[in-house]
């Protein structure tokens, strides 16, 4: 089955990046449009109407977090960021503005379009004409309607705040989701709890769901910013 195509903004300062990701890009029978600056990619997420964003955070005239907001004004398109490695303070905000995800530099072409792909897969828990239910890797099965969860052929029981915490998850399939969003959603904005809750569900979690908790397969730990939960192995 040939993938569709898609028409991806790449907003970059660096002509090698820019370079790199076209070549990747094209490969995959894409198209590619770019700025390099903030202002450049605001005009031409507007006017172009690209599929997709890819967001170098540090550029010239702005930060990249203000691309994020002003796009988010008007727009769901998916939003890629880049960002250099430990600069997990800028990701954790770009992240909490309406990013989507996010490439930590040097990174490779397969990485880059796994993440692409993910970033434009719209999660339908519509599989197999059971409308709700998730498949995660060959043993887990999620119901996010009826609240049922099956580990290899046995249901398994979640406390509330467990299965909240699996759903939101479940709903960005593939997708970072920072601690800041997943204690709003599942505790509340507001609600004071710390990402040491998190940690102590997460776990709790795993031991229901990962056949090796302390080496989980699905569960993913993106450290000083969030999880993701890997649906394939
Ligand atoms: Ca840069």
């Amino acid at each position: 089955m040939n993938e569709a195509q898609f028409l991806v903004l790449v907003v970059e300062d660096e002509t090698k990046m820019r370079t790199f990701v076209r070549i990747a890009l094209e490969a995959y029978g894409h198209r590619m449009i770019e700025a390099a600056t903030a202002s450049d990619g605001i005009r031409q997420a507007a006017t172009q109407s690209p599929d997709l964003m890819l967001l170098d955070l540090g550029l010239p005239d702005a930060d990249g977090s203000s691309v994020i907001r002003r796009v988010r004004e008007y727009s769901k398109m998916p939003i890629l960021v880049i960002s250099a490695r430990g600069a997990e303070q800028s990701k954790v905000k770009a992240l909490d503005e309406g990013a989507d995800d996010y490439l930590t530099k040097p990174f490779g072409a397969a990485e880059l379009m796994a993440r692409i792909r993910v970033a434009l897969r719209k999660v339908s828990p519509e599989r197999d004409g059971q409308p709700s239910m998730v498949h995660v890797g060959d043993d887990i099965r999620i119901d996010l309607e009826r609240r049922l969860v099956v580990v290899r052929g046995k249901e398994v029981h979640l406390a509330p705040n467990e299965f909240k915490l699996l759903a939101t998850l479940v709903r960005r399939a593939g997708r970072v989701v920072t601690h800041h969003q997943l204690l709003e959603q599942v505790w509340g904005p507001d609600s004071g709890q710390q990402v040491s809750t998190l940690r102590v569900y997460m776990t709790l979690l795993r031991h229901k769901l990962e056949r090796q908790p302390a080496r989980p397969k699905h569960l993913m730990t993106e450290a000083g910013i969030g999880y993701r939960l890997r649906l394939e192995a």
